[in-house]
């Protein structure tokens, strides 16, 4: 075709900004890639808690401390039911050794150290102190007929993407199983006390956490033992908290291998995948995993997990302005999607959340509208995430312990 001399041919190439940091490097491995970090350090586990065991090696816990095995069940309803861990409080257990049985069996492992609320009072963001000065947070959102918590399920996080900010300062180590249930137990105890507006009944039962999503700090399946640990307690209806797996959310950047594990596990917990792009050039810089796993890999073990589970997947995909936004790239993500089949997964875009340092934006409103509506229109159905806690560094990507916070409460 061709152009008159005095008509400016106008760029139809779109503006494509490239992950970059500023304000913080990026930690790098001797090959110069954005380094992940999968081990842990082994030093900093807390002591072994009732919620770290299974049902069985509680009551062998207490033979070794020289208590009745049905001690357990006592216990058990005191933590999972009554969120305590205060022995004055647990007049049916014998007073002498009550001190040490509960020491034994429930340590504290939590500290508050800081607790932010939005004017509203229908979102509270907590931060933990370990028991070895380690910082974690988790965030409690009040919806219309739920309450969601937000969980860490590592101090830190190994897999350094340039746009969140828990990443950023790497992974401290993993946390136990019995310090990611404990985050439900504390808010539970919260709810109770009327922490988050008056507390109302559902039904028969005083309301309490109807919903978990491993999206706090971490990466949850390079945590995968203790993870299924947690999420055991958390299900189990007679020795935990008796909560719905199809309420549990775990949400990975895609290691590959352990979402299979995930698959083959007999709980159907909701899985998400943080996709972010779904072309390679992209996602290799934006997630620095999918130099392991490529973007192919990471949704057949998507579609995968959907084939085993019958449970509908869950696309995330954080909209950052000239960087993901664009229309082909919409297309092309609903392309991959149909062409493993129709009615196994749904994309939820996420306005980019700010986070310290970062020279991103969220895409604007009018390109957010136009990603979702060619997805839908391409027959995936697509809703963009409601954001909470923004005002008080509480939403997705935003969660780090900060230099003040370690300064003001860490080790
Ligand atoms: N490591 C896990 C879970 C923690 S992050 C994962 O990556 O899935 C939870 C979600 O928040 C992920 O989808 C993550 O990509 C997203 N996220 C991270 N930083 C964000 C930011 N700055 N804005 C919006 N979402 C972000």
């Amino acid at each position: 075709m061709t152009t008159p001399e005095n008509t400016p041919v106008r760029s139809t190439t779109p503006r494509q900004v490239r992950p970059a940091t500023e304000g913080w490097s990026q930690k790098k491995d001797d090959a110069g890639r954005p380094l992940l970090q999968f081990a842990s350090p082994k030093k900093g586990m807390p002591p072994a808690h009732l919620a770290d065991m299974t049902p069985k090696e509680r009551a062998e816990k207490l033979s070794e401390l020289g208590f009745p095995a049905f001690r357990a069940k006592q216990l058990e309803k005191h933590y999972f039911t009554h969120y305590t861990s205060d022995p004055t409080t647990m007049t049916d257990l014998p007073a002498v050794g009550r001190e040490e049985l509960v020491g034994g069996m429930l340590p504290p492992l939590l500290t508050e150290v800081r607790r932010l609320e939005t004017d509203r009072g229908d979102t509270i963001k907590f931060l933990w102190k370990l028991h070895d000065g380690a910082l974690v947070e988790s965030v409690l959102m009040r919806y219309t007929g739920r309450i969601t918590l937000c969980v860490s399920s590592q101090a830190g996080c190994g897999m350094n993407c340039p746009f969140c900010a828990t990443g950023q300062a790497g992974l401290t180590r993993n946390m136990s199983a019995a310090e990611i249930v404990d985050q439900v137990v504390r808010a539970n105890r919260l709810i109770a006390e009327g922490g988050l507006g008056d507390p109302r009944r559902v039904g028969h039962e005083d309301e309490r956490v109807t919903n978990i999503v491993f999206m706090g700090m971490g990466e949850p399946l390079a945590n995968y033992k203790r993870l299924m640990q947690a999420i055991r307690t958390m299900v189990d209806k007679d020795h935990g908290l008796g909560m719905s797996a199809r309420g549990i959310t775990v949400s990975t950047v895609g290691l590959v291998p352990a979402i299979k594990k995930l698959s083959d596990e007999d709980i159907p917990v909701t899985f998400a995948l943080s996709l972010h792009a779904p072309d390679d050039v992209l996602r290799d810089e934006l997630i620095p995993v999918n130099s392991r796993w490529k973007v192919d890999e990471a949704l057949d073990a998507a579609r995968e997990y959907f084939d085993k589970t019958g449970r509908r997947v869950s696309i995330e995909y954080a909209l950052i302005k000239d960087m993901n936004d664009h229309g082909w790239r919409a297309d092309l993500l609903a392309d991959k999607l149909n062409e493993r089949g129709r009615g196994w997964v749904h994309v939820n875009p996420i306005p980019l959340n700010p986070t310290p340092g970062s020279i991103w934006t969220a895409s604007d409103v009018s390109v957010q509208n136009e990603f979702v509506r060619r997805l839908n229109d391409a027959g995936i159905p697509t809703t963009l995430r409601d954001t909470r806690g923004k005002e008080i560094d509480g939403a997705c990507g935003q969660l780090v312990a900060t230099e003040d916070d370690v300064a003001a409460y860490g080790a």
